[in-house]
C-alpha cells in the first residue's frame, strides 16, 4: 500500500492545550492518592514531537500505575465524565482492547468502532469521519488508520484530544512508550543499553517509534534486517546498521523482534519464508551472541516460524511479549490521563 502524501503541519504546534476534562470529573482522592504532571501537548501523534522530559513524565506516570495493581477492576476515575471514542480502522486486537481497558479504568466512557479497511476511501472520507465524530461530542480519540498522516489529519479537523493507535508505516507511538516501561522495569533504565531492532524495519511503524523513542533516551540502537527491508536511509540517522543477524545481535542488551508486514509490501522482499527464517528468524543459538541476560520483544501478533522460533516465543524466561501487553495497559492510561489532564 503506497503511503499518500497528506497535509502535514503539527496541530500540537498550533493548538493551545485544552482540557477534555468535564465538570463531574473531579478525580477522587480515594483511588488517586498522587497528582500526575500533565503534557505541554494537546495530541499524542508520535515519539518525533517529544522531548525526552515528556517520555519520562509519561512512563513515570505509567509506573505508578502498573504498582495501582492490574486486578484493580477501576483504579481511578480521572477521566469520569470523558467521552472516548477508539476509532480502528485497521485490524487490531490487543492495541483496541489496551486502550479500551485503560479508558475504563480511569472511569472514562468508551466507545468502540471498527471501521473495515475496505470502506475507507482517502481525503473526502476522512473528512466525513470527523464530521460524524464531532457530531458525537468525542472529548479523546484513539485512531489507527492505515495511513500514514491520517491521524495528524484528523487531529487538525477535531477540537478533541487525539491519539495515535498505529498510522500507515509511520508511527505507533504507544507501542514505542510500551516497550520503554518495559525495558525501564526490568532494566531499570533504559539510558546506555544496546538494543537491536530486527527483521521488516521498512515497513515497520513500531521500529520507527522505538529508534526515534531510544534515541532521545540514549540508548544505542542498530538494526539488523536483510538489505532489501532496511528502510531509506534518511531515516537512519545515528543508528547502526547490520545485515548479519549475529553480528548485529553480538553484545546487546535487548533484541526486539519485528513481524513481516506483508498488507503494506508491495512487491517481493524476502525469496522464501524458510530462507528469512534461517538467516533471521530469532533462535536460542542467534540469541547466544546478545548479552547473556538479553531480552528478547515482540510488539505482537508473533508468526513463529517466519521472525520466532517456536520454542523461545514460548521461553518467558527471555521473551517479555506478555510483559508488554500487561505494560501496555499502564501506558495507556497514563497517556489518556496526562493528555486530558
Ligand atoms: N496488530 C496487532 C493486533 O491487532 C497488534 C496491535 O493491535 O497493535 O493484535
Ligand atoms: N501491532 C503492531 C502494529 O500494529 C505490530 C504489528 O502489527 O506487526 O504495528
Amino acid at each position: 500500500m503506497a503511503s499518500p502524501q497528506l497535509h502535514l503541519v503539527s496541530p500540537n504546534k498550533a493548538a493551545p492545550r485544552a482540557s477534555a476534562r468535564t465538570r463531574d470529573s473531579k478525580p477522587s482522592a480515594k483511588v488517586v492518592s498522587k497528582k500526575s504532571k500533565s503534557l505541554p501537548f494537546k495530541h499524542l501523534l508520535g515519539i518525533e514531537d517529544m522531548e525526552a522530559c515528556d517520555i519520562r513524565t509519561i512512563l513515570d506516570r505509567a509506573e505508578y500505575y502498573m504498582r495501582s495493581g492490574r486486578h484493580l477492576k477501576r483504579c481511578s476515575e480521572a477521566l469520569k465524565g470523558i467521552n472516548v471514542i477508539n476509532m480502528f480502522m485497521e485490524n487490531s486486537t490487543r492495541t483496541r482492547v489496551s486502550f479500551e481497558l485503560a479508558a475504563k479504568r480511569l472511569g472514562a466512557e468508551v466507545t468502540s468502532i471498527s471501521v473495515a479497511h475496505s470502506s475507507i476511501r482517502k481525503g473526502e472520507t476522512l473528512i466525513d469521519t470527523a464530521q460524524t465524530l464531532r457530531a458525537m461530542a468525542a472529548d479523546l480519540l484513539v485512531v489507527r488508520h492505515p495511513h500514514s498522516g491520517a491521524v495528524q489529519l484528523l487531529a487538525e479537523k477535531l477540537d478533541c484530544h487525539v491519539i495515535n493507535a498505529g498510522d500507515g508505516f509511520h508511527e505507533h507511538p504507544t507501542q514505542a512508550l510500551l516497550d520503554a516501561a518495559t525495558i525501564r522495569h526490568r532494566k531499570g533504565r533504559l539510558e546506555g543499553l544496546k538494543v537491536a531492532i530486527c527483521g521488516d524495519v521498512r515497513h515497520s511503524r513500531v521500529a520507527r517509534s522505538n529508534i526515534l523513542l531510544l534515541q532521545k533516551m540514549g540508548a544505542a540502537v542498530r538494526i539488523v534486517a536483510p538489505p532489501t527491508l532496511l528502510p531509506d536511509q534518511p531515516s537512519l540517522h545515528g543508528v547502526d546498521v547490520f545485515t548479519d543477524m549475529r553480528e548485529g545481535l553480538s553484545d546487546c542488551d535487548i533484541v526486539m523482534m519485528l513481524r513481516l508486514q506483508t498488507e503494506r509490501m508491495q512487491g517481493i522482499f524476502v525469496p522464501s519464508i524458510r530462507e528469512y527464517f534461517h538467516f533471521y528468524g530469532l533462535t536460542h543459538e542467534k540469541l547466544a551472541c546478545a548479552r547473556s541476560d538479553a531480552l528478547v520483544m515482540h510488539p505482537g501478533p508473533m508468526n513463529r516460524g517466519v521472525e520466532i522460533d517456536s520454542i523461545l516465543a514460548d521461553d518467558l524466561g527471555r521473551n517479555l511479549v506478555h510483559d508488554q501487553v500487561e505494560k501496555g495497559v499502564a501506558v495507556r492510561m497514563s497517556c489518556l490521563e496526562l493528555l486530558s489532564g
